[in-house]
């Protein structure tokens, strides 16, 4: 490629770093505050280190602009709410007497006051506070977290890019606060947010940012033109402020579409594209509105949220194209590296023939260096880099682990037959009915029961060496048996054997599946201090053992009742893992889905007569695009059938989502063919049974009657009311009680006094029912 010598050098940047620090220094210190062993001094201290020290790594990796206001000591979603002063009144106290201490009050709740609601940041695994607004809301600027980390770089001398969530996106992820109207519109009080946003920019201005860069992922979602409208408002009104820097407007996690446009046209001064994944065709979209003539574009070539190295000549390809496109092009990941692990060469473990594939938010770093000075300098000056990239690239493809040609040969194999069950549902319930013996409105639980210290220290001394394998299974025996006594004890009709031996229920399946990679260090941000280490979907998935049979075969042999199978579902595999990006999504889906289907079958075989499959990522994992989702609901539902699908009439099928909102995949739920599905119920008062019912649902469904988020514990009368609710919407051969999610997160004295309602309940509306018959 040529030197591009007629436009202005390209730089590297990034949108937003790891925040935790290398060893998650930023959770001890959070952690430690809260405890009362950090002072807010020492915290404030930390947290500047560990800004100092990712500017330093940028720098030194060569990125010439660095971000600033991207750190957060929780979201920055809550920090945006701080900055324009969206204080809900039962946190204003909190706030007052101490910003540090309200903003954490917002964040977590405390003894007296709710939190704001946390939800998923668009499709990541990362969670946000959401804003809470009402027409009473009145907003005022605050800039001293984004001026305060803005000038701690200038200080430092980096040249720096303040970052923020733009206006439109803060609005459209906001809902109306509690005792406002569900249907008023946050969007709504734009006109009154411009204003604080402009003070902002103005004091950012004089803090000395040249550019402020405004994210507005929520654009790349399916908006209406009066969405689009505020859009085009919202940035005409900014552009139009005199003291103010330049404004680059960045889109992410998926095309602008209908957006982009509006961004183009406005009087700004740059705009941030992803042309990764599904968000390629940024760049024919752009070619057609005819780029961004005077404008600077930062091109988001190296993907932000996914593991793996990147293309470097293929990106180096879309580059050349976007430089005729507009007056400048700097060089980025496709989002903030806020979604990804820190650093893949502290994977010491991982095999180097595999680790070479890797990127992670140091090695994108890098990536992104690379590509600049080769659109600045020509390729000639990347060229050992491109050597060693195209090798990189050459052995992944070229890998055993990639290529299995058993595991791919039985995927070629799959007919339509495999993923339907020979009989319908009406044809299976009686063979399971007279298997099982169950009573009207069985009771059952989700699978976890309370993770105990115990459990976990001995997980700890195992890992540790402390205890030795047969210890270990001893104590996880031991558990087994006093949880299934005491639900037999407790009446419950379906039992579990409550996943004792499960770390997470994605990673324990990961650990036993070939192709599966787990890491020991590649955290990644949950939400607040919260930090999870996603496995890596890195070649073919096969299952050299069965991975649940023993402790489900045992905890059989401990009880009289029926004991649940408990898998997680191919879908909610992928969800909380890194996929591949060397083969159709859908591809690697079956595969996890084909080792599933044989550890359903050797459960069969083993005489279990109900087997759970979990899917409760599958509605989170739905694009953001509307048009995108036929297509995954496709591959979706039809793995959770792949591996559901080869099993007797009388094997009963349970799966099992933790949320109520699942009206957009209604179809989908019908389309899993699952015997029994047990969903969210208990806040939404059973409103989901009606939804049910109401969309003609023909199944067995199990509404939650205890909300399992909370330690309340349900009384009997509040349990039977919400079963009668239930009852409404889906009769009673059909209907199961249980509670709306595992226990693992609660401690027994609530989960006892909680399953005594519950079964209380049941008891009690069994025997209404029968009144009613006979009377
Ligand atoms: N079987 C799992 C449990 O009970 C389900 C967890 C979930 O839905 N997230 O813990
Ligand atoms: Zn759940």
């Amino acid at each position: 490629m040529a030197k591009n010598s007629t436009t202005a050098p390209s730089f590297a940047t990034v949108y937003g770093y790891p925040r935790q620090g290398p060893n998650r220094e930023l959770k001890k210190a959070v952690e430690g505050y809260w405890a009362g062993r950090v002072t807010a001094g020492a915290l404030r201290a930390a947290a500047r280190r560990l800004r100092r020290d990712n500017w330093q790594q940028l720098a030194d990796a060569g990125v010439q602009e660095i971000p600033t206001g991207d750190f957060s000591y929780y979201d920055h979603v809550l920090d945006t709410s701080v900055m324009v002063g969206a204080i809900p009144p039962r946190h204003r106290a909190a706030v007052e007497a101490d910003a540090l201490d309200g903003y954490f009050a917002m964040a977590r709740g405390t003894q007296d006051v709710a939190p704001l609601e946390m939800t998923k940041w668009f499709d990541t695994n990362y969670h946000y506070l959401v804003p809470e607004l009402g027409p009473d809301t009145v907003f005022t600027a605050n800039s001293a977290k984004a001026v305060g980390e803005l000038r701690e770089a200038i200080a430092l001398g980096r040249t720096a890019r303040p970052v923020l969530v733009g206006p439109v996106t803060y609005l459209l992820l906001a809902k109306p606060a509690p005792g406002v109207a569900a249907d008023f519109e946050p969007i709504t009080l734009l006109d009154r947010l411009l204003p604080v946003y402009a003070e902002v920019l103005a004091d950012l201005r004089a803090a000395g940012a040249e550019w402020v860069q405004l994210d507005e992922p929520a654009l790349v979602q399916d908006r209406t033109p009066a969405a689009l409208n505020s859009t085009a408002r919202a940035y005409r009104d900014l552009g139009a402020l005199t003291d103010r820097p330049k404004i680059l407007a960045a889109g992410y996690f998926d095309r602008l579409g209908e957006a982009l446009p509006v961004l183009a046209k406005a009087p700004i001064e740059g705009l941030g594209l992803d042309f990764t994944g599904p968000a390629a065709g940024n760049l024919e979209d752009l070619a057609r509105v005819g780029g961004l003539p005077g404008k600077r574009l930062i091109a988001g070539v190296v993907d932000g949220r996914n593991v793996w190295i990147n293309d470097l000549e293929k990106s180096l390809a879309t580059l050349a194209t976007l430089l005729g496109l507009a007056d400048r092009v700097d060089v980025a990941p496709s989002c903030s590296l806020l979604h990804v692990p820190l650093d893949a060469t502290a994977e010491r473990e991982v095999d180097p023939q595999i680790a070479r594939w890797l990127a992670f938010a140091r090695q994108k770093t890098a990536e992104i260096v690379t590509l600049a000075r080769g659109l600045t300098e020509g390729t000639g000056a990347i060229t050992a880099q491109l050597a060693a990239n195209r090798a990189d690239l050459a052995s992944r493809t070229a890998s055993a682990l990639t290529h299995d040609p058993a595991v791919r040969a039985r995927v070629r194999a799959i007919t339509p037959a495999d993923s339907h069950r020979p009989q319908t549902y009406t044809e299976r319930t009686p063979a399971q009915r007279a298997r099982l013996g169950l009573p009207l409105l069985p009771t059952t639980t989700i699978g976890s029961f309370p993770q105990t210290d115990e459990l976990r220290t001995a997980r700890a001394d195992l890992r540790r060496g402390r205890i030795d394998t047969a210890a270990y299974d001893e104590r996880i025996a031991t558990e087994i048996r006093e949880v299934l006594a005491y639900q037999e004890k407790a009446g419950i009709d379906v039992l579990v054997h409550g996943e004792p031996e499960r770390n997470d229920m994605v990673q324990y399946f990961a650990e036993q599946l070939t192709g599966y990679l787990a890491t020991q260090h590649g955290w990644v941000q949950s939400y607040g201090t919260r930090y999870v280490r996603p496995p890596i979907l890195a070649g073919d998935i096969s299952r050299p053992e069965p991975m649940t049979v023993r402790w489900t075969r045992y905890a059989q042999s401990q009880a009289q009742r029926p004991v649940k199978g408990m898998l997680t579902g191919p879908v909610t595999m992928l969800a909380w893992s890194f996929v591949r990006d060397d083969q159709p999504i859908g591809d690697t889906a079956r595969q996890v889905a084909l080792a599933l289907r044989d550890e359903v079958t050797d459960l069969e075989a083993a005489g279990t007569a109900v087997i759970q499959v979990d899917e409760p990522a599958l509605r989170e994992t739905l694009p953001l695009r509307a048009a995108d989702r036929p297509g995954y609901l496709a591959w979706a539902t039809e793995s959770f059938r792949l591996s559901t699908s080869g099993v007797r009439a009388d094997t009963q099928i349970h799966t099992h989502m933790c949320y109520a909102e699942f009206g957009a995949i209604m179809g989908a739920i019908d389309d899993l063919d699952a015997d029994v599905i047990s969903l969210e119920a208990a806040r939404s008062h059973m409103q989901v049974a009606d939804e049910l019912g109401a969309a003609g649902y023909p199944r067995e469904v199990g509404p939650g009657v205890y909300d399992i988020h909370s330690p309340r514990v349900p009384g009997v009368d509040e349990a039977t009311s919400l079963l009668r609710k239930g009852l409404g919407g889906i009769p009673a051969e059909r209907l199961w009680v249980n509670p709306d999610c595992g226990l693992k997160t609660r401690g027994w004295p609530e989960v006892r006094a909680s399953l005594e309602s519950l079964v209380a309940a049941a008891r009690e509306v069994r025997t209404e029912l029968a009144e009613g018959e006979n009377g």
